[in-house]
């Protein structure tokens, strides 16, 4: 049995003094193994990926896996503290304006201990910014793994989804998901994901995902249980080198390059017909929108053929708004 280690990193000192940390749990196995690195919480938000590494926390005390583990449950407690009532917000800096997933070096041709160095003249440096600092403490924490795993969560609502690389498919496959979205080269935008697979790809081989495990300001104990439960026996499928059962017919991939959002045309407050998860056909109905200064219902239909993922928050809408996070099917 392996003893889980903790470790704080700090992060930013507060006007008040008192000093913000990143909290990590480890333990060590052996050089002979893979090291997986998971976090969750880099967006305010986006807290149910908290709870199931707690939960994997308490699975991986009672029996270890033949792997080194790195997790990181908290990643962001500055995007935690952006709360207002009835929610978190976090999901950009309110000083810097960066989306906090948007932040990480993705291209970066360093040698693996150039690399380290620039890392380390961040973390111990005065004048850098606090994201700045979350991000080299987060790939500082995270340089070693063979695979990394970012929890995030979307919407008020949406399927379980994992985003990876192109090159390798089926690496997250047994991960809870109903649809795996592809990524490549092309579509660096400077996710925590990203920065893994680009960063030494000559020297080092990383499998990294961002996976998408359902609504934002959610907690259920219940889901949290189940996920944490199936991410426990991910990680053992990858220890104990056992092929895990998954019917590939189910699983639906798509390019990055045809998930996009999807916005209303018309101003008003908006009821949803369809359901996470449905397609909708080209012309099909999918929204009504009510609008008390005109007096009208307007029956919103698809412009074109698409799969709804993620139903986003707002529920009086703006023309031209995002309201929903889908994949277009030709
Ligand atoms: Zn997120």
């Amino acid at each position: 049995m392996k003893k889980i280690k903790q470790k704080q990193y700090s992060l930013v000192q507060l006007p008040n003094g008192s000093i913000v940390y990143i909290t990590c749990y480890s333990y060590f196995y052996s050089k002979k193994v893979s090291t997986v690195y998971i976090q969750a919480n880099l967006h305010g938000s986006e807290i149910i990926g908290t709870s199931i590494l707690m939960k994997l926390l308490i699975l991986l005390q009672k029996k270890s896996l033949p792997l080194n583990i790195v997790v990181v449950p908290q990643a962001n407690p500055l995007a935690v503290m952006d709360y207002n009532y009835n929610g978190v917000n976090g999901r950009w800096d309110n000083c810097l304006g960066q989306n906090y997933n948007r932040i990480f070096s993705t291209n970066i041709i360093n040698s693996v201990n150039e690399e380290k160095n620039r890392l380390k003249e961040i973390l111990f440096s005065n004048i850098v910014d606090s994201n700045t600092r979350l991000s080299g403490w987060l790939q500082y924490l995270s340089f070693n793994a063979d695979y990394v795993i970012d929890i995030h969560a979307t919407g008020v609502s949406s399927i379980p989804h994992v985003f990876t690389d192109v090159c390798n498919p089926d690496t997250f496959f047994p991960l809870e998901s109903k649809v795996i979205i592809l990524w490549d080269k092309k579509d660096m935008y400077g996710a925590f994901d990203e920065s893994h697979v680009f960063k030494h790809q000559k020297i080092k081989k990383t499998y990294a995902c961002t996976w998408e495990v359902g609504a934002q300001n959610y907690l259920s104990d219940k889901l949290s249980n189940s996920l944490a439960y199936n991410l426990y026996q991910y990680l053992n499928g990858i220890g104990n080198n056992v092929v895990s059962k998954v019917d590939d017919n189910k699983k639906p991939k798509f390019l990055i390059s045809k998930c996009t959002h999807y916005s209303s045309p018309y101003a008003g407050y908006i009821s949803w017909i369809k359901k996470i998860g449905d397609i909708i056909k080209k012309n099909e109905p999918y929204a009504y929108i009510e609008q008390p200064w005109s007096g009208k219902k307007i029956q919103l239909k698809a412009e074109y053929s698409f799969m709804l993922i993620g139903i986003y928050g707002l529920k009086v809408i703006q023309s031209s708004q995002k309201i929903a996070s889908i994949v277009k099917i030709d």
